[in-house]
């Protein structure tokens, strides 16, 4: 620097030559020259620089050597709006400093940030004038370096802490918390550390600390004061509540005091972790032990104690694993002797094989329990009824059951006295059946639950037939069955005997008898009723005289039942009272079902409200009645019927009934609506006749026209000798006159076919032929008319040949007309003939392109007459495809057609391949 300092022509700068320098600048200039630290020096108003060596790195590699006897503004150009005002203060005599200024300086050949405290301070002239500023430098980079490690060390542990899953917090020797992380933060209920650190004097007032056997703790002995004392520990168990919130939580808390060199404490840390979870646990794991051991100890209390028996055994063996008191009184043998025993070996003999076989399908485990009852056999020979429930006691890890536990019950007594109850039973039907009246017994609801063996062989009933309320339908008569019924609820319910005569049906011949039927409440004990004890008594004989006395009305009687209607009687209100058997005959229900309005009911609703309307009409004006009507007969249809009747009067001559009679017209009616149907049909033939007879005329009429024309042309050239009429003339006329008269043929021969069919005349030439070489034929023979029409000969797609039976003419005359129609409804586009194979079947399919059949049309176009009726079409009959249809049939085939509106058409003709005929009006030949 000596050197650099000897080169500079000072002369040049504001300092002026070297020799002339004040010696205070002299002075400083040589001490900074000397001094290592690095040192800088601006003199004069003009600032001009000085520095020294170890100022060099801080000018970078860009401003020295200028700086040197250069000016500062010059130099630091980037600083001077800064340092300037600065510098303009130490003129004024003051000092400045700045401690860890940066400087990013490249010192080693790139940027570094280093760090120096600088001051500045003034130089003075002899006169003590401010003439400099010095800048020295102290480097501070290393120790601000080393500070800022720590710092960052000490975020590092305190994320580490933060982000514990325990708590921690540091207490300084006056017990005042230095940190403490989020966990325990939370766990102590502060919301901040600040919070904490306000709250740490009075502790106690926040927590309450017991120890884990719930004893209240001094403060004295909480960790924070333990760590404070020196002491180390770890996993104290302790239970915190905080008194605010009055929530708690128990804590593990370890402890661990930091001393200094001299072996104080100086710094107590903490750490606590929740356990509140853990400690329910494994409560909860103690109490359910607890609960289990109590239970079993119940289970053994109840196992010893109960008054019904209980065996556990093994389901394999059947051998006996533990037994209890009452099943060893139960059987007579001990424990001990039970123990080398097996189940079966106490069964009764005669129980053992079901025993056995019910147990298996339990402990196969497809029962969830198994029960019965049976016997065993004690030591002493006695026999024992029980009733045995046995269910799995416990399962292995496989799912097999391991042992069986069976409850098991002495009925012995309950047995005996059902015994004997049965035994008595058994006596009373003995007598029962040795009576001559029909004996039944019923249920205090009325439910009959036993008849003695003459009921069954007098009904005819099955014995195995279920009795029920109403015991066997159809023995009582239908006339008694209400009667008899209501006498026997009304008994029920007041439980006084019953009374009652009514018509039993005999099961041999179907006839009925009079019975007397009388039954006794049985009462029981407390007086209820409980058991309904009846008999039934032939009466018949003597009632049947009765009979022939008491009813005056036979006469009546027997002629209503002779004459082929049936008879009513009705009130003036319209509800019956009478009606003769015949009624039932006819229309098959029983009277009850007419009588009163039940006649009504059973009329067609349709009809019902006009016969009600004429009945009350004629009613009111006392004349008499007469209506058609349905009547619902059992077999579920209606049928008709006319109705009349008259006015009767009494001997005081006011009209009281009416009477009357019920005519089945069923045949007549049926008459009459054929009747209608064929007149209708009739009148739509001749309609379509009339119609079909002048589209006919208008068919015929316009080929015969053109005729006309073609032969008035003819006849005036040959008149006037018209040169014009040549020979080509004349061809195309006779061609023309040719074409109408074709025409006018295809429609007379489809007139005579139709009368043909018509008239059943229609006549087959059957015979042996090829079907492919037909349709070629016919495809040849069009050949003229596909080429009128501008068509390209359709294609065809056939197998080689398909031979069959079949008549030749009219089969042609089925492929002419759909071919023909493909042409007239197939908007000039191309034809596709296919014949195929189908079994035993041949399949002509005819393809166009053309206008297409809407499909409610399908069916429609093969009748008679019927056309798709289209503004401006192709002028027919509406006859080629019935025709075609007919002839098709004839053979035993048929045809249908597959077409959308606007997507062509395509007939398909199936035809067996030896035609099998024998329609109605055809014949072969
Ligand atoms: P006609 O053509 O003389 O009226 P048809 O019995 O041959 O009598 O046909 C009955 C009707 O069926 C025709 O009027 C026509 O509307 C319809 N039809 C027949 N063939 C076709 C076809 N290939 N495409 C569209 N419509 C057809």
């Amino acid at each position: 620097m000596g050197a650099l300092m000897r080169a500079v022509d000072w002369s040049k700068t504001a300092v002026g030559p070297v020799e002339g320098w004040p010696s205070p600048l002299k002075t400083t200039v040589r001490t900074l020259l000397e001094c290592r630290l690095p040192m800088y020096l601006a003199w004069g108003r003009e600032f001009t620089q000085f520095y020294n060596d170890a100022y060099r790195p801080i000018l970078g590699s860009t401003k020295h050597p200028q700086a040197m006897g250069g000016r500062a503004p010059e130099t630091w150009p980037e600083l001077w709006a800064t340092i300037g005002p600065m510098w303009d203060e130490v003129w004024r005599g003051r000092s400045f400093g700045s401690d860890n200024f940066r400087l990013t300086l490249e010192r080693n050949g790139y940027p570094e940030d280093c760090y120096f405290n600088f001051s500045y301070s003034p130089v003075r002239d002899e006169a003590g004038a401010v003439a400099g500023v010095l800048v020295t430098f102290a480097e501070t980079t290393a120790q601000v370096m080393s500070e800022r490690r720590l710092m960052e060390e000490r975020d590092k542990l305190n994320n580490i802490l933060q982000n514990l899953n325990d708590g921690i917090f540091t207490v300084d020797t006056g017990a005042n918390i230095v940190d403490m992380n989020a966990v325990a933060l939370r766990m102590h209920g502060y919301s901040s550390l600040e919070e904490a650190q306000r709250a740490a004097p009075s502790r106690e007032a926040h927590f309450e600390v017991r120890t884990a056997e719930g004893k209240v703790l001094p403060l004295p002995e909480w960790p924070v004061m333990r760590v404070l004392r020196g002491e180390r520990f770890s996993d104290v168990e302790l239970r915190v509540r905080l008194r605010k919130q009055d929530s708690s939580w128990i804590g593990s808390y370890s402890g661990t005091p930091i001393h200094d060199a001299q072996g104080n404490v100086r710094l107590g840390v903490i750490s606590l972790r929740d356990v509140t979870e853990r400690r329910q646990l494994l409560e909860n794991e103690k109490s359910a032990r607890r609960a289990v051991e109590k239970s079993e100890a119940k289970f053994r209390s109840i196992f010893n104690l109960a008054a019904v028996g209980i065996a556990r055994s093994d389901p394999q063996s059947g051998l006996f694993l533990e037994v209890n008191r009452r099943f060893e009184e139960l059987t007579g043998y001990s424990a001990e002797e039970l123990s080398r025993l097996t189940f079966s070996d106490i069964t009764h003999p005669e129980d053992r094989q079901r025993d056995r076989e019910g147990f298996r399908a339990f402990a196969q485990g497809s029962l969830p329990s198994f029960r019965t009852q049976k016997r065993y056999v004690r030591k002493d020979g006695r026999v024992v009824w029980v009733n045995l429930e046995a269910v799995a006691g416990a399962h292995g890890p496989d799912g097999r059951m391991l042992e069986t536990i069976g409850i098991i019950q002495d009925i012995t007594e309950e047995k005996q006295a059902l015994l004997a109850v049965e035994e008595r039973e058994r006596r009373f039907r003995v007598l029962a059946n040795s009576m001559p009246q029909i004996v039944w017994m019923a249920r205090p609801d009325g439910t009959f639950d036993y008849f003695n063996e003459r009921w069954f062989e007098y009904t005819g009933v099955s014995e195995t037939a279920p009795m029920g309320p109403v015991p066997c339908e159809g023995v009582v008569h239908p006339d008694d069955s209400t009667r008899g019924r209501e006498a026997w609820l009304l008994s029920i319910r007041t439980g006084e005997p019953l009374y009652t005569e009514s018509r039993l049906r005999r099961g041999d011949d179907g006839t009925y008898r009079w019975f007397l039927t009388r039954a006794i409440p049985v009462r029981g004990d407390d007086g209820a009723v409980v058991r309904w004890f009846g008999t039934s008594t032939d009466i018949d004989q003597q009632k049947r005289a009765e009979e022939l006395l008491a009813h005056s009305g036979e006469l009546f009687r027997r002629v209503t039942e002779t004459i082929p209607q049936a008879v009513w009687r009705t009130n003036l209100d319209g509800s019956a009272d009478y009606f003769s058997q015949r009624f039932y005959e006819i229309v098959g229900y029983g009277p009850k079902d007419f009588l009163g309005w039940g006649w009504s009911e059973l009329i067609h609703p349709d009809d019902r409200h006009h016969v009600l309307e004429e009945w009350r009409r004629c009613r009111d004006a006392l004349i008499p009645v007469s209506y058609e009507f349905r009547v619902l007969g059992s077999d579920g249809r209606y049928r008709w019927f006319l109705a009349q009747g008259n006015p009767h009067r009494n001997e005081r001559g006011e009209v009281d009934k009416y009477y009357g009679t019920w005519t089945r017209i069923d045949e007549q009616k049926h008459a009459q609506a054929e009747l209608l149907e064929l007149t209708q049909e009739l009148q739509a033939s001749v309609r379509a006749r009339d119609e079909f007879l002048s589209l006919a005329s208008h068919e015929l009429k316009t080929p015969l026209t053109t005729l006309k024309l073609q032969a008035q042309v003819l006849q005036r050239g040959v008149e006037k000798n018209d040169a014009r009429l040549g020979r080509e003339r004349l061809g195309q006329l006779a061609e023309q006159s040719k074409r109408q008269i074709a025409r006018l043929e295809r429609l007379i021969d489809d007139m005579l076919d139709i009368s043909r069919i018509r008239t059943g005349r229609l006549t087959l030439r059957l015979e042996k032929a090829d079907f492919v070489e037909l349709v070629r034929e016919v495809l040849e023979r069009m050949q003229h008319q596909f080429d009128a029409a501008r068509l390209p000969a359709p294609e065809l797609s056939a197998s080689a040949a398909i031979a069959g039976v079949f008549d030749r003419l009219r089969m042609e005359q089925v492929m002419t007309n759909l071919l023909t129609n493909a042409i007239r409804y197939g908007g000039g586009q191309p034809i596709a003939v296919r014949v195929a194979e189908a079994g035993e079947r041949v399949r002509l399919e005819v393809s166009d392109r053309g206008v297409g059949i809407a499909p409610e049309d399908h069916e429609r176009i093969f009748e008679r007459f019927e056309r798709v009726m289209r503004p401006s079409e192709v002028s027919g009959l509406g006859l080629g495809l019935f025709i075609t249809r007919q002839i098709v049939r004839a053979h035993g085939g048929d045809v249908r057609v597959e077409s959308q509106l606007g997507h062509g058409s395509t007939f398909i003709v199936e035809l067996p391949r030896t035609a099998v005929t024998g329609g109605e009006g055809v014949h072969v030949v």
